[in-house]
């Protein structure tokens, strides 16, 4: 991770600056040498799946330049290739960005729509002499394209006249050929040491059934050749991309200026791409976990595409504050997810909740405490933050703990509860563990203890300590729940991909059910998406599917604590 935003002093002002990251200095000097007076910036997926962390970088990246420099920002996608496109991908898509909080207004385009442009500018560079059909075979073309140490060799299609390639070039469009019979190629140079440059095709026969275009066309145009015209049409002036199109960028250029007539001139710049460490980000990886039904859908919660990243509980400002902090870099390095759970917990920290739930429940009863009461105690809901209140917690005869918040043989410097000690009870009182009650094959059925009431809201009465503090939910207003805790999809251990056949390695262990939590009521009313800190637990939000009124279901984000530590700023 390479943070090219650092906080730098001005020597003469004294006032602290933020230095510009490489593509802001691109811009500024675009601006000031009058190269584009407004910007624009786009952000062009393909419709062949779900967004995933990666894309929430280029969406972020692409909006906020447009933000930070008064300019515009193009939602478009890029459907020029339809075998693999969809609608419910498009509509997955704009509800992802527009969740982000990146707002193209009524800047929504589809490449699809500027087909007939694309075919004109074919048109055109056919006419320059800058174009040819060509018969070629697949296999053929690339035999001819010659290695990166060797020159390729002219198609003998190659000089074909401009009457001849215009009426082939119709043809193919009409329909009069199969797929893969005949192509277009670009006419550059198949000596160039840029294999991009070595007349590649642009054009190519496809008789499939576009989802927004039909069967208008039987003829599409390739990406190395579309992309810059739809920026061009668009006025799209910087055309932020992926460091593999790199090499792609003297082409981009080629196509710009061969077609002509663009002011202002797109212009392509490229950045590193985000990868985490040990998490599978690719949409064509993402796509096959859901295709093989490893996972729930493309929001399974283990999922860092953004559906998922939502459904378990991850806010748009957290994502922004994730990116902000991975800067915009050169060169290719993946970043620990421990990154992006240090971002959440930073947004939930103060705004969440901090309540009460057992995931794995034994009853507590307090032998003492009188039968049939129920006091409510006054709790607040963050201590960190007043400003979220107080609420009502009741609190009886009856309780659930944790299960491993109770031993009846404790190791060495188990301070929680366990016969003939002392704890708190979080808010509550002071208990002491006096027996445990186990059914005939010897499980547990309750814990007993008898409690000071001298110790209400859990402060010692007489300056006696107990060492533990265990969190607790009143039985008979307990509400039942589930509870999903999450480990990544991948087995750490051994890495993403297995060396050998290229599979995946999964790690067997990445959801857990617990099936029989209790609640404290005040959550009755949690309702999709809403998050909370479950004291001890970690944080947790509403499943937006699977949870229902009478039956709530809770993911957890992430949990309290990490060793992660925030990069030291330069
Ligand atoms: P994937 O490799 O996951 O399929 P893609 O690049 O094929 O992604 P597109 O829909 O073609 O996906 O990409 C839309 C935009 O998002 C492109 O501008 C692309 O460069 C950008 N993008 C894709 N993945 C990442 C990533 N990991 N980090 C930053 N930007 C990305
Ligand atoms: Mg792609």
């Amino acid at each position: 991770m390479e943070d090219t935003r650092k906080d730098i002093l001005n020597e003469e002002t004294k006032e602290e600056v933020v230095s510009r990251n490489f593509i802001e200095q691109i811009i500024d000097e675009d601006l000031k040498e009058g190269k584009a007076k407004e910007i624009c910036t786009r952000f062009p997926p393909e419709p062949n799946g779900y967004l995933h962390i990666g894309h929430a970088k280029s969406i972020l990246l692409n909006y906020g330049l447009a933000q930070q420099y008064g300019g515009k920002f193009n939602m478009r996608f890029d459907d020029t290739n339809p075998t693999k496109e969809k609608e419910e991908f498009v509509n997955s898509i704009l509800e992802d960005i527009k969740w982000l909080g990146a707002d193209w207004e009524d800047r929504l385009y589809f490449a699809s729509d500027y087909f007939p442009q694309m075919y004109e500018a074919a048109i055109t560079l056919i006419k320059k002499g800058k174009a040819y059909v060509c018969d070629l075979t697949a296999d053929e073309i690339r035999e001819y394209r010659g290695t990166l140490t060797e020159p390729g060799k002219n198609s003998p299609y190659r000089e074909r006249s401009v009457e001849e390639n215009l009426k082939l070039f119709e043809e193919m469009k009409d329909g009069k050929y199969a797929d893969g019979e005949k192509v277009l190629r670009a006419k550059i140079d198949m000596a160039s040491p840029n294999m991009n440059m070595r007349d590649p095709v642009i054009y190519r026969v496809a008789h499939i059934a576009h989802h927004r275009t039909g069967d208008q066309w039987c003829i599409y145009p390739m990406y190395d050749f579309a992309h810059p015209i739809e920026d061009a049409i668009e006025g799209v002036t910087h055309s932020i991309c992926t460091l593999e199109f790199e090499d792609h960028r003297p082409l981009y250029d080629w196509v710009v200026n061969e077609v002509g007539g663009y002011d202002p001139k797109p212009r392509q710049i490229e950045f590193a791409k985000l990868y985490l460490t040990n998490i599978v980000t690719g949409k064509r990886y993402i796509k096959k976990l859901v295709e093989e039904g490893i996972v729930d859908g493309w929001d399974d919660p283990r999922l860092v595409s953004i559906a998922g990243l939502r459904r378990r509980g991850f806010t748009p400002s957290s994502i922004q504050k994730f990116v902000d902090l991975c800067g915009v870099s050169k060169s290719n390095s993946a970043v620990d997810y421990a990154m992006l759970e240090y971002c959440i917990r930073e947004d939930l920290k103060m705004d969440a909740s901090r309540v009460m739930a057992i995931l794995d429940p034994i009853r507590l009863v307090i032998d003492n405490y009188p039968e049939g009461q129920i006091e409510e105690l006054e709790i607040d809901n963050n201590v960190e933050n007043p400003a979220l209140g107080k609420r009502m917690v009741p609190f009886g005869r009856e309780l659930y703990i944790e299960r491993e918040d109770f031993m009846e043989v404790p190791p060495k410097k188990y301070r929680r509860l366990y016969p003939g000690n002392e704890v708190r009870l979080m808010n509550a009182y002071f208990v002491t563990c006096t027996e445990v009650e186990k059914d005939a094959s010897g499980n547990i059925i309750a814990v007993h203890c008898t409690y000071d009431p001298e110790s209400r809201g859990g402060n010692s009465p007489d300056g006696r300590k107990v060492r533990g503090t265990i969190h607790w939910v009143e039985a008979n207003s307990a509400i039942p729940a589930t509870v999903r805790l999450y480990e990544n999809i991948i087995d750490e251990e051994k890495g993403v991909y297995n060396v050998e056949d290229g599979s995946l390695n999964l790690n067997p262990n990445s959801l857990t059910v617990c099936a029989d939590c209790k609640l404290e009521p005040s959550l009755k009313t949690a309702k999709a998406y809403d998050s909370f800190q479950f004291v001890r637990n970690g944080f947790f939000c509403v499943d937006s599917k699977d949870s229902t009124e009478d039956a709530l279901v809770f993911n957890r984000i992430v949990s309290l604590k990490s060793s992660y530590k925030l990069p030291a700023q330069q």
